[in-house]
């Protein structure tokens, strides 16, 4: 009777055990600033549905992250926030940027002009975030990276006090001091000290590369994490492909031949070293043992900013028009590819391969109901979230669940300043509050509404306001709506609280 109560009892143990075991891994690889076309695998589909390859994806050079896309699924139309602070806490809390508040990116010293209480200080230990709810359901939790969740001197600037267990380079700036190791990443070099990286001073005086180092750390941390015996959630966060555009040496040879000016093989060396470290972490779950039970998502964090050419035409993110800080498409669509790091049997469950989703959308607030769902997480009861979860639409189905719209509210001044943009279905308004511009002011006056049918028109070449008013009046109203249900900061000038106006 003992012997059967104690079998009976190993059993559940075992089984505890393996469950515990089958919980997958997680990487989420964000990269600063990489828009939609800035990679070698097509992104785009043509009328018929089928990747389409443009020039963009001749001249970048990412062979892992075409490894990544043939096992897995990615996006044609995946939104996020036009800068980068917003992005990032959009992933964090699972918010639209219009709910969370943190609508421009993060100045480290000080608050950026805004509406009076957009949330300036970023995120702190009290918002509930994506590591701290992983945590909570076991999972060992490292970031490694880029930060910039909150300014100096504010907790957030320690990703520790947000819900990681392990930082490895983050605090409260994006632009790296240098992403040499023989200037110490900016310690050693007094102009570049303001932004020097944190940690790392192994590297310091090595010609180690900052996306390198980064990438050596990161592994040494999920070999550990393994050891532990826990599942574990890295938040791979490059600083690259932000500017400085240094040359990353290692593939400088690659561009030589190259007439672009020299930014633009910069921009291009960083994103070959992003796709190194990629692959080197897939090689690395490889190594363990854990590369069918890792999942992978690779995103962006807003619009390229590829120094191509002008700012709101067809250079950086081209075809698509605009760059990062824009209001056109190239400043908010970016890649997003979801795979298993080894497509295999093992797999929790299933995932198309070789897929380009091409007819729903997806977004950055996404990303947090995503994670959770793979893992059978929880969200606290009492958090609003905007996002869902993509699982359906990684497993090559309809999403019913996944909303036709999206929102970027963006009451501040930047490269587009004072806009709300707002697509719907086939249908994108850019609303500007201001039509003088922001701080570069526009010498003839913007236009207040523009309107764009993106399936027949998705490089925003013909604005439709003037000939189709219903159809602007139509989307104020439903932005207007979620505006209020989001409850969105207005800007506020001497007249008062600027609301969405009709078209007459
Ligand atoms: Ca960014």
């Amino acid at each position: 009777m003992k012997r059967v109560f104690f079998l009976c009892l190993s059993s559940f143990l075992l089984c505890l055990n393996l469950s515990s075991e089958q919980k997958p891994n997680i990487i989420l690889f964000l990269v600063d600033d990489m828009g939609l076309m800035d990679t070698s695998v097509p992104m785009l589909a043509n009328e018929e549905g089928n990747p389409q390859k443009h020039s963009l994806n001749n001249w970048y050079r990412t062979p892992n992250m075409e490894r990544l896309a043939k096992q897995g699924v990615r996006f044609s139309q995946f939104y996020a926030q036009s800068v980068c602070s917003p992005t990032r806490a959009s992933i964090m809390t699972g918010q639209n940027a219009a709910r969370h508040r943190v609508t421009q990116f993060i100045s480290p010293e000080s608050k950026n002009a805004g509406p009076k209480d957009w949330k300036w200080e970023g995120l702190t230990s009290k918002d509930v975030t994506l590591p701290s709810v992983l945590r909570s359901n076991g999972y060992h939790t490292i970031f490694a990276g880029k930060a910039h969740f909150a300014p100096i001197g504010h907790e957030g600037e320690d990703p520790t006090k947000l819900g990681f267990d392990i930082n490895i380079a983050g605090c409260s700036f994006g632009a790296p001091g240098s992403y040499f190791g023989e200037d110490g990443y900016g310690n050693l070099n007094p102009k570049r000290k303001k932004r020097a990286v944190p940690g790392l001073e192994k590297y310091h005086k090595t010609d180690t590369f900052l996306s390198e180092a980064i990438t050596l750390e990161a592994k040494k941390a999920v070999t550990r994490s393994l050891q532990k015996e826990k599942p574990f959630f890295l938040y791979m966060s490059h600083y690259a492909v932000h500017s400085p555009f240094q040359s990353d040496p290692r593939f400088i040879k690659n561009y030589e031949t190259s007439k672009k000016p020299s930014p633009a093989k910069a921009f291009a060396t960083l994103i070959e070293g992003i796709d190194k470290s990629l692959g080197d972490l897939m090689d690395h779950l490889e190594d363990k043992g854990v590369d069918e039970n890792t999942l992978i998502l690779l995103v962006g964090d807003n619009g390229s900013d590829g120094p191509l050419g002008d700012t709101y035409g067809y250079f950086s993110s081209a075809p698509l028009r605009g760059k990062k800080g824009t209001c056109y498409e190239g400043g908010m669509r970016v890649p997003f590819i979801a795979s298993w790091a080894r497509a295999g049997n093992a797999n929790p469950f299933k995932i198309a391969r070789n897929h380009l989703h091409h007819e729903q959308i997806g977004t950055v607030m996404d990303i947090y109901s995503t994670i959770l769902d793979a893992t059978n997480t929880s969200s606290p009861a009492k958090h609003p979230v905007d996002g869902v979860s993509l699982l359906p639409q990684l497993s090559g189905k309809s999403n019913k669940e996944r909303p036709d719209h999206f929102m970027c509210h963006f009451p501040h001044s930047h490269r587009s300043s004072y806009f709300t943009s707002y697509r719907k279905g086939d249908w994108k308004l850019i609303y500007r509050y201001l039509t003088s511009g922001g701080k570069r002011k526009s010498k003839d006056p913007l236009p207040k509404y523009e309107l764009f049918n993106l399936a027949r028109d998705p490089f925003e070449a013909n604005n439709l306001a003037l000939s189709n008013r219903s159809k602007v009046n139509e989307m104020i109203h439903l932005m207007s709506e979620q505006l209020e249900a989001e409850n969105a900061l207005l800007l506020v000038t001497n007249d008062g609280e600027l609301k969405p106006q009709r078209i007459q």
